[in-house]
């Protein structure tokens, strides 16, 4: 059987650099615990953020990744604010699919306040379905690749808030993902950013207001933290004790 070196069991993306630590990484981080290899991919560099540069947010993704402990991360390019969909586009996102041949893809949901991220998201779900199709063919490093159609697509939530279809009890990693967020230090507040342009996710509340999301979640399902999914199908069901688990 052919070598699969980068092959991993989760493949997150993001329209921009801090998307997937911002919504996901603490679910990215229990999937490392339990013992799979995840990999990170940004479909842009985030250039036109109001905060920081190409560079400092290309070191800010890079350490992250080494605290969050993917087996790797990459970026696309395909242009902050001018993330069309185009057919090149859909199979340079279709190139990494099939490179990474994961199980599972997290991305941006459908419906959110970014245009980028409802844009991302098209791109993401639809890049999922065809690199399943072989006459498709996409290469890398001159080599046609294989098909590959990832089995579970589960859409993070973001700035607008919607019901998850799924909550993952997230209480053994959350604080862990703190670091992963913290890495992307040009976005957030600190005290010594006095006199820079008030963003979104800059203001003092926007962290703390996270966690929050992230307690109230918890609540919902009886544990101290919890990270909320959309799905894009309906799943079934094979291990019903480990879905529904008796009590210890
Ligand atoms: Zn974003």
């Amino acid at each position: 059987m052919t070598p699969q070196p980068d092959k991993v069991y989760a493949l997150a993306f993001g329209a921009h650099p801090d998307d997937v630590e911002l919504s996901c990484g603490a679910t990215l981080l229990k999937i490392i615990d339990e013992g799979h290899r995840v990999a990170v991919c940004d479909l842009t560099g985030g250039e036109m953020g109001t905060l920081g540069t190409v560079d400092t947010r290309r070191a800010e993704a890079e350490l992250a990744c080494r605290r969050m402990g993917y087996t790797s991360r990459e970026t696309l390019d395909l242009g902050d604010s001018e993330l069309f969909y185009s057919k090149e586009n859909l199979h340079k996102i279709i190139t990494i699919v099939r490179k990474y041949q994961p199980d599972t893809v997290f991305c941006n949901p459908p419906d959110e306040r970014h245009p980028d991220h409802m844009k991302a998201s098209r791109l993401v779900y639809d890049a999922c379905f065809y690199a399943g199709l072989q006459k498709i063919e996409t290469r890398l490093d001159g080599e046609i690749q294989p098909p590959h159609r990832p089995r579970h697509i589960l859409y993070y939530i973001q700035f607008k808030q919607a019901d998850p279809d799924i909550v993952v009890d997230i209480s053994s990693t959350f604080e862990r993902s703190r670091s992963g967020i913290e890495a992307f230090g040009t976005q957030f507040h600190r005290d010594d950013k006095s006199g820079q342009p008030v963003t979104l996710i800059n203001r003092k509340e926007f962290l703390p207001g996270l966690e929050s999301r992230a307690r109230a979640l918890g609540e919902q399902i009886g544990t101290m933290y919890g990270e909320g999914f959309l799905l894009s199908a309906l799943p079934g069901v094979n291990n019903f004790s480990a879905l529904f688990p008796p009590r210890p």
